[in-house]
């Protein structure tokens, strides 16, 4: 999961890879990435297990909820898209996330983004 989490920042990141997102576009798209990697490899049991919400991870102010609960409702939808809402919830929930909050990531903030905390 995280893998494709970092591989998906690592698409971004190209250059020829056209994205003029923003840094909580970038996380929204690798957590529903990575999400999506969960849904399709684990048993039907882990996923059960997954939807029950008491694992840290899968806790609502957590990302990863946000864009599990995304990553089942396309998954096995040929062409599925996440929908505006969606992705503004997802962003919402990124940016108020402890984790992107003590960097001050907000909805504008570039993909490019290296605090010198980070160094
Ligand atoms: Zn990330």
């Amino acid at each position: 999961m995280n893998v494709v989490h970092e591989c998906t920042h690592a698409l971004i990141a190209n250059r020829r890879f056209r994205w003029d997102g923003t840094y909580a576009n970038s996380e929204a798209a690798a957590y529903v990435a990575g999400a999506l990697y969960v849904a399709y490899s684990v048993s039907a049991l882990a996923r059960e297990m997954l939807s029950d919400g008491s694992l840290d991870f899968l806790r609502t102010q957590e990302p990863f909820a946000t864009a599990w609960r995304i990553a089942l409702s396309i998954k096995d939808i040929k062409g599925a898209s996440v929908s505006a809402a969606d992705t503004i919830g997802l962003r919402a929930v990124v940016v108020a996330s402890p984790t992107y909050a003590k960097y001050k990531v907000n909805f504008g903030t570039p993909v490019g983004l290296r605090p010198k905390s980070w160094d």
